[in-house]
């Protein structure tokens, strides 16, 4: 019975754990083993999107996604160094079928005829599973198309195989600049001194290195948790630079957890530590709609001259526009979004930090002459 499990599970989605990534592991269940070890909740699941971002309904040539107007996706490769129980790209990936540089050309062609084309984003499969030669193949190439400024590699190798950044590879890539590295790690147990070593390494190549993290179900749905996977990401140079929470893709919808736990955490960290720690919240929107911005709710109200606002310890403050006249009636009414749900999506009583009370300093009605006194006559 089990081993009729695995062999469905290998056939969904392959696994690929390599030893380094296994070494992790501390305990079976724990959050290193929830992202690796396949799981028969994957096989359960049949809601949600083989293709939940709409990648291929996009993709104009094999290869190529252009979903946003001055850059483009190019998937140059079908492995990853670990297949991730939660990838949104189970479709593409762990298939042994390679992509050879003819097949790429169609690719190529595309990127140079889209001259609005700047930035290209090479990613998962991951590119830093191409050999060092193939991998300056197509870098040489882009670096040979006048319009692309900018060149992206989505690599989780820091992260899951960091022994695959070596002296030969960085100086090979640091030919190619401008290049920028986005990578995956999504709990402070993958910080270690081989992916602290490779993150320095590209760091001091002039690669800036960014994190694209994923919000998961008992992996990194803590605050405490993301603060420290976020500030020990900078002590290694790496810029937290979104944190997603997780599409809705066939086999891993068990890791989804809810946006209220999502807006509970950038809440306990927005001002709580480094802004350089704190990382875009964002949904990649089902159907192609791309990253949309999501925020615990700060502004309490709005009107044609000001903005109410709570800050990150609740305290409320009022900030005039440009424009507005300064003998104007100073009374501002407060009134919360129905509900005061404060984070503005769920309803539900909650102020979207997790509490609901009311901020400390709350009034019905605010006079501007005790938030700025110097306006006193
Ligand atoms: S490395 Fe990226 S593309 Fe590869 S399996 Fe993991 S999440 Fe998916």
């Amino acid at each position: 019975m089990e081993i009729i499990i695995a062999e469905n599970l290998d056939e969904f989605f392959q696994a690929r754990i390599n030893p380094y990534y296994l070494s992790l592991i501390r305990y079976p269940g724990d959050p290193i083993w929830k992202q690796c070890v396949p799981d028969k909740a994957e096989l359960d699941d049949i809601e949600g999107f083989e293709d939940p971002l709409q990648e291929d309904a996009m993709s104009p040539v094999p290869n190529i996604t252009h979903r946003y107007p001055d850059r483009a996706l190019f998937l140059t490769t079908s492995q990853c160094g670990m297949y991730c129980r939660f990838c949104t790209r189970k479709r593409k990936v762990g298939n042994s079928d390679k992509i050879s540089m003819k097949e790429l050309e169609s690719a190529f062609k595309y990127l140079e005829k889209h001259t609005e084309i700047r930035d290209v984003v090479m990613s998962g499969g991951d590119p830093l599973m191409l050999t060092d030669t193939m991998l300056e193949k197509i870098l040489k190439r882009l670096r040979q198309i006048p319009h692309i400024e900018i060149i992206r590699l989505g690599s989780k190798m820091p992260c899951v195989l960091p022994q695959r950044i070596t002296p030969k590879l960085v100086e090979m890539i640091k030919k190619y600049h401008p290049i920028y590295v986005n990578t995956h790690f999504n709990h402070p147990w993958e910080i270690t001194p081989e992916s602290t070593k490779a993150c320095e390494m590209l760091a001091n190549a002039g690669i800036p290195v960014s994190n694209q993290a994923v919000l998961m179900k008992d992996i990194n749905d803590n605050a405490e948790v993301m603060k420290e996977l976020f500030t020990k990401l900078l002590k290694i140079r790496v810029r937290p630079y979104y944190l997603y929470m997780a599409d809705e893709t066939r086999g891993a919808n068990h890791f989804r957890t809810s946006l209220d736990k999502g807006l509970d955490i950038m809440f306990k960290l927005r001002g709580h530590t480094s802004g350089l720690a704190v990382p875009h919240f964002v949904i990649d929107a089902p159907g192609g709609g791309g990253k949309i911005p999501v925020l615990p709710q700060y502004v309490l109200h709005r009107d044609e001259d000001r903005i109410v606002m709570r800050n990150y310890k609740n305290e409320v403050f009022v900030y005039r526009e440009a424009h507005a006249d300064i003998n104007t009636d100073t009374k501002v009414p407060i009134e919360l979004i129905s509900n005061n749900n404060g984070n503005g999506h769920n309803g539900n009583g909650s102020n979207g930090n997790g509490s609901t009370k009311k901020p400390k300093n709350y009034k019905e009605k605010v006079d501007l002459q005790d938030l700025f006194p110097m306006n006193k006559n």
